[in-house]
């Protein structure tokens, strides 16, 4: 495989865009983000918008994941025109039913050379890593099988030691390639490892995988998030060993909270799921990620003339004839929170009173979910008039318990809070089932020797807000993941604020 500096031609093939998330656990926001950058650019070019599951790492799979990616993008209106679900001329489009297509391609670059069976264990690489680390340097695959004679090939492929295929990147020089917002960006291979292409069980890696089926699904613009400009120049050198052209490639500014790291649920929720929970609107959320980045232009002084305002407030419809996404500018576009649910207000109050009712009723005050929450205090009732003190926790967007109601009787705020961050890191992987929670809170608290009073009562005291209450697991479950470990995390959040105040 040569270094090139001249990126090869790119294709006028007509536009193909493609979002491809992972179903690792609840949509999030940032695809959202970016989905809504691919529709917009597709739907202004009269291109097609694809939908691809990338669920190759088998062991981040969530199988409820999936559907919840289509659920929020339908939600939002980002529809697309091929996918798992809808089909189209280039499947299939979930990862999984192509592992043959990407054993046949790992195939051909082993035979022009530009890949290797790399047999190294995982204890020669861990030794490899120790040495280079003692030694100051980068860690990186040391090549040790970069150069096996075809004798100890067959030898080791004859004793079944397992393998995984790598690219041989070359060892000098350099890869530049152009990013549309950014312009070009070069890479030493210096800094580029010998990746991983298929992995000893058979599966690709995102690298493999995702420029195969960018090619065969004919991507003519790969836009997608900034973190992924390091991988981009593995990318590019795939697409020369292949011999194919390159899509173009946009890289968008990341998400940020408020303080500029990268968006991170321990400041915002990110899971579509909770603002849907939550009663965001969805034309609300659209609006909001298409003011990132500064895609919508300011109206022109002909159209002010013309009574145009500058104005935060446009619809998915306004930005297809207006976004331009060459003019997105980088820098940390910021999620902020207060913004969006201003977003929201403005939108709810536009709306008439029916609809507003109409919207009440198809999120927190459903059927499916009233019914629910009536099915936990009917034995606990002694007039219908109760049902609102009983229940009012499940209706309010958050509770603010006292230190009398979460510190258990013989433990300090400060232990509590320690265990109630254990609790808030085993809910996040927990299955959102009665039976999956129970055995793994009652493991957490042995561990920690928490008594399953005090674990449950602490649990009961943020979600609540109250020593009383329906019971806890089945709340929690009717309340959903979403919005219990919003409460979890803005509960920790709170009381850390508190404690800093007070310092
Ligand atoms: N599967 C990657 C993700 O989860 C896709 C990145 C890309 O668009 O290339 O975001």
């Amino acid at each position: 495989m040569n270094s090139s500096t001249t990126p090869a031609p790119v294709s006028s093939a007509p536009i193909r865009v493609r979002i491809a998330p992972s179903p690792t656990g609840d949509p999030h926001v940032g695809t959202a983000y970016i989905g809504l950058i691919n529709f917009i650019y597709a739907r202004q070019r009269g291109g097609q918008f694809v939908l691809r599951i990338e669920d190759t790492d088998r062991a981040r799979f969530v199988a409820t994941s999936e559907q919840m990616i289509f659920d929020a993008l339908r939600w939002l209106g980002l529809s697309w025109d091929e996918g798992p679900d809808v089909g189209g001329p280039y499947g299939p489009y979930r990862q999984s039913e192509r592992t043959e297509i990407y054993r046949e391609h790992a195939e051909i670059l082993l035979a022009n050379g530009t890949a290797y069976r790399c047999f190294c264990t995982a204890e020669d690489l861990e030794a490899a890593r120790k040495h280079q680390m003692a030694a100051k340097l980068p860690p990186r695959y040391p090549g040790t099988c970069r150069n096996l004679t075809p004798d100890q090939i067959a030898e080791n492929l004859a004793a079944e030691k397992p393998f995984v295929i790598r690219m041989a990147v070359p060892t000098e020089g350099e890869t530049t390639f152009r990013d549309e917002l950014r312009g070009e960006i070069t890479f030493s291979h210096n800094n580029v490892d010998d990746q991983v292409l298929m992995k000893s069980d058979g599966f690709p890696t995102y690298h493999l995988a995702n420029v195969v089926d960018d090619y065969l699904m004919r991507i003519t613009d790969v836009i997608r998030a900034e973190e992924w400009i390091s991988s981009t120049p593995k990318h590019v050198l795939l697409y020369q060993a292949f011999g194919w052209p390159q899509p173009r490639f946009w890289h968008m500014p990341l998400l940020r909270n408020i303080d500029k790291s990268k968006i991170s649920k321990r400041k915002n929720p990110v899971s579509l799921v909770y603002y849907r929970q939550a009663g965001f609107l969805p034309q609300a959320i659209i609006n909001f990620l298409g003011l990132m980045g500064g895609g919508m232009p300011s109206p022109t002084p002909v159209e002010i003339v013309n009574g145009a305002k500058e104005t935060e407030v446009f619809s998915l419809e306004e930005m297809v004839q207006r976004f331009e996404v060459p003019n997105i500018r980088l820098g940390g576009p910021v999620f902020d929170l207060t913004k969006l649910k201003w977003l929201n207000s403005e939108y709810l109050r536009a709306l008439p009173p029916d609809t507003f009712f109409a919207a009440l009723r198809e999120t927190v005050l459903s059927d499916q979910y009233l019914r629910d929450v009536a099915t936990l205090v009917q034995s606990r009732i002694e007039t219908l008039g109760e049902f609102g003190n009983l229940t009012a926790f499940f209706f309010q967007d958050n509770v603010l318990p006292p230190p009398e109601v979460w510190v258990p009787k013989k433990r300090t705020p400060e232990e509590t809070l320690l265990f109630a961050a254990e609790q808030l890191a085993l809910l996040e992987t927990t299955d959102w089932t009665t039976e999956a929670i129970e055995p793994a809170l009652k493991q957490l608290g042995e561990t920690h020797s928490w008594s399953v009073k005090e674990n449950f009562m602490l649990l009961r005291a943020i979600l609540t807000g109250s020593t009383m209450s329906p019971p806890l697991l089945e709340s929690m479950v009717v309340f959903g993941k979403a919005r219990t470990l919003d409460r979890l995390r803005r509960f920790l959040d709170t009381q850390k604020k508190l404690a800093a105040n007070k310092k």
